[in-house]
């Protein structure tokens, strides 16, 4: 047995960027360096410095206005956490999308970019009632609740609010077991999120805020998980959710609509074959409608909530090598000046990347390489393997693909690192829409 465990399939040219998972706009000049949105990244490395988070505007524009499409009958939150910033939020705005916000933080930028606040849904499975109160008061559409308190508190808080008249879903754990890392399985009943279908818990929440009349109850949601490239948990999870929806109907409860979340998965190798989106929409439409005419309800208005099929694509991280370790018979490390602090998703939910020579061109075969970080952690890997040429040494710029996504979002500081700026390029122009930490904000912080 050999000591390296796994081996991604050799690339054919070593030095061209794979298919599948760069952002639309990124080609290579005649000297082998990436462009991104028109820009070179050697320039976006002089000017903004490394590491960096290179946003594709074009690219998460055009995804946005492709959910819009294929989904045109379907109302479509873009699931903010995957990737926030004015600008992108602006984005989603200006396409017509809707967004959707877990905290207060996040509630912030939709206010900053004055997203229309009938487009706003809170999520959460423990909303503060100061969150639940900033929602209300920014008259958000919808809150998706999570549990029993939670609808203690709305409730109690509804009366100081007078104008704001939110729609209300209840999120429902189906009891499907998502095809993805268990880190972001979200449906199966040992996790925390939402009321479990299977106990009658849910059933139960719906005849109380029935009951109760003080909340608008518009209908029911589920989240299955994320990075899911098959379409069966989303069909059993509508299937399921119908089911529900029938029983409740027959009591003459009558829910108008059905969100079905996010999770819609997206290539990080070229091996990855995500559902294309109109495609997707198509299932999901079938799949309710076909329910729906069995058990003999009305069809409801869909939504769904695209996260990481939005951003992740859109990214991509610019590094510079520091160091090259070719450890004889096993592989070459390749160690850049950033790592799990900007990119925890591989040491996380062993999530898989590619990585590319970005500034130079080079015809030195391919070799095994592992990209690591500069953190004081064996488990502080980028790119866990893949192939760079063998001549890659320090001071190389190279880039990974697909990092748009829950990248910058879970960046932290371990060994008080700052986080990298986020750069965005359009039509040959770079411009810094988040500057990059630096030590002095991190100093700034610790006021003991
Ligand atoms: C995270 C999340 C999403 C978005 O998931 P993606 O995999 O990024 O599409 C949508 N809805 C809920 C409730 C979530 O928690």
């Amino acid at each position: 047995m050999s000591v390296v465990e796994t081996q991604p399939p050799l690339p054919a040219d070593v030095s061209a960027l794979r298919t599948g998972i760069w952002s639309t706009t990124a080609t290579q000049d005649q000297d082998g360096v990436l462009n991104i949105g028109g820009v070179p990244v050697t320039e976006i490395a002089e000017r903004y410095g490394t590491p960096a988070y290179v946003f594709d505007e074009a690219d998460f524009r055009m995804r946005c206005t492709t959910y819009r499409e294929a989904f045109h009958d379907f109302d479509i939150y873009y699931a903010s956490k995957a990737f926030l910033t004015r600008t992108s939020a602006r984005i989603a705005k200006e396409t017509g999308l809707s967004l959707d916000v877990c905290t207060e933080g996040e509630l912030a930028y939709a206010k900053a970019v004055d997203f229309p606040p009938e487009r706003v849904l809170m999520h959460g499975n423990n909303k503060s009632e100061a969150e639940l109160a900033a929602a209300l008061e920014y008259g958000v559409g919808r809150i998706v609740v999570d549990s029993r308190e939670e609808l203690d508190r709305l409730e109690a808080l509804l009366p100081s609010f007078p104008n704001s008249r939110p729609g209300v879903l209840l999120r429902v754990t189906v009891g499907v077991r998502a095809d993805t890392h268990a880190h972001i399985a979200t449906a199966h009943e040992d996790q925390k999120f939402g009321f479990s279908l299977v106990s009658g818990e849910a059933e139960e929440a719906v005849r109380r805020v029935v009951d109760n009349g003080l909340l608008e109850l518009r209908g029911l949601h589920s989240h299955i998980g994320s990075q899911i490239l098959t379409t069966q948990g989303f069909e059993a999870a509508a299937k399921r959710l119908v089911g529900l929806r029938a029983k409740l109907a027959e009591d003459g409860i009558d829910l108008p609509e059905l969100d079905l979340g996010g999770g819609f998965g997206i290539a990080y190798t070229s091996e990855d074959q995500p559902t294309p989106a109109a495609e997707m929409a198509d299932i999901l439409r079938t799949a309710v409608a076909k329910e729906c005419a069995q058990l003999g309800v009305s069809v409801p208005r869909l939504a769904i909530e695209p996260g990481r099929a939005i951003a992740g694509p859109s990214g991509a991280t610019l590094y510079r090598v520091g160091t090259v370790k070719h450890r004889e018979g096993i592989r070459t490390f390749v160690a850049v000046d950033g790592g799990m602090s900007d990119n925890v998703r591989t040491a996380l939910y062993a999530a898989t990347y590619t990585v590319q020579l970005a500034g130079r061109v080079s015809d030195a075969a391919p070799t095994l390489v592992r990209v690591v970080g500069k953190h004081c952690d064996a488990g502080d890997v980028v790119v866990r393997d893949d192939h760079l040429p063998a001549d890659v040494r320090a001071g190389d710029l190279i880039a990974v693909p697909g990092t748009g996504a829950y990248c910058r979002s879970l960046a932290h500081n371990y060994n008080q690192i700052p986080r990298p700026p986020v750069i965005a390029v359009l039509e040959g122009r770079a411009r810094e829409i988040v500057r990059r930490e630096t030590v002095a904000d991190l100093m700034g912080l610790d006021v003991g």
